[in-house]
């Protein structure tokens, strides 16, 4: 910056060149800190399994070494993580990890197959990396937990090939992961469908004709719930014959809504399959009861993962 640049230009013209993020004049600086020293530092550096595919512009700022820094979470984070209803509709989850990753500048556009690790390194950076988990075996039926060392899991997971597109002949289908936000929304809709669906079961047979009306809503429902999951899930189809390119989210869901029901089942098990490579492994373990070769699911619970590191 050429100190003699006047304070004002005389022309009016100010950032001719400007450069995104980066002002031509500093602000006048607020004192430093001389605490700041002690605040945070990130205590791990990860990569995501998508490399910063997938998610939308301006959401992700990637630093130059491709390894995003975790800082481990404050009280207020912890707070946040504690409210339930936060973590219901997905804020505090967003809010956290914006809080600990500040390279993530719009958490609800994280692609899912990033997820798990964006979460389990926030786990580390606060409470180290061991997590217990459960497992029942079933030579025994004995349940115990086992310790797991989360940076192991976290480098099991890998993003699914999704530039293979799926040949359905007619049509070829490219699908992409869905996003935080989509995957929370689904995650809602399902749990209020299974409330529902209790309700339902829970009415007693003198209102038949109710029941099974709201039965037949509820199977609207999670049709409908199925198809928002498919078309977000998809970047594109190409109609073979003319060649084109249809990614139209109004078209695609039209497509998805007027299929052989076959073919929906077909593309959900694939989509199944997809998503489920970019999840944990299983991992293999000694039964501690009989000392029988078991395998343990990692499942993550929002609400377990966080509390348990108290
Ligand atoms: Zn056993």
């Amino acid at each position: 910056m050429d100190e003699n640049q006047p304070e004002h230009n005389p022309l009016g013209v100010q950032n001719v060149t400007p450069r995104i993020g980066i002002p031509n004049r500093p602000a006048v600086q607020a004192p430093t800190n001389p605490l700041a020293k002690h605040f945070r530092q990130p205590a791990i550096y990860i990569s995501l399994p998508s490399r910063g595919q997938y998610w939308e512009s301006g959401s992700l700022d990637i630093p130059e070494t491709g390894e995003l820094p975790v800082y481990p979470m404050t009280t207020r984070d912890e707070i946040t993580l504690r409210t339930p209803d936060a973590l219901m509709n997905g804020q505090g989850v967003v809010e956290v990890l914006q809080s600990c990753i500040p390279s993530i500048k719009n958490a609800w556009k994280m692609p899912s197959v990033d997820t798990d690790v964006a979460l389990m390194a926030m786990r580390i950076a606060s409470y180290g990396h061991n997590m217990d988990f459960e497992g029942t075996c079933p030579k025994c039926n004995e349940e115990h937990s086992y310790t797991m060392d989360l940076r192991t899991l976290m480098a099991t997971i890998k993003c699914p090939d999704y530039n293979q597109l799926m040949d359905l002949q007619a049509v070829n289908i490219k699908f992409k992961p869905q996003s935080y936000l989509e995957t929370t929304r689904a995650g809602q809709a399902q749990f209020e469908l299974s409330r529902y669906e209790k309700m339902v079961s829970e009415m007693g047979d003198d209102a038949l004709d109710e029941k099974s009306k709201l039965a037949t809503q509820q199977i609207k429902r999670l049709n409908e719930l199925a198809l928002d999951i498919m078309t977000n899930s998809t970047e594109y189809i190409i109609d073979v014959e003319s060649g084109s390119r249809i990614e139209r989210k109004d078209y695609i869901r039209e497509f998805y809504t007027n299929i052989d029901t076959k073919i929906v089942q077909e593309i959900n098990d694939y989509m199944g399959k997809l998503v489920e490579e970019s999840n944990p492994k299983m991992q293999k373990v000694n039964c501690v009861g009989c000392g029988e070769a078991i395998e343990i699911r990692i499942a993550f619970d929002y609400a377990n993962f966080f509390v348990l590191g108290f």
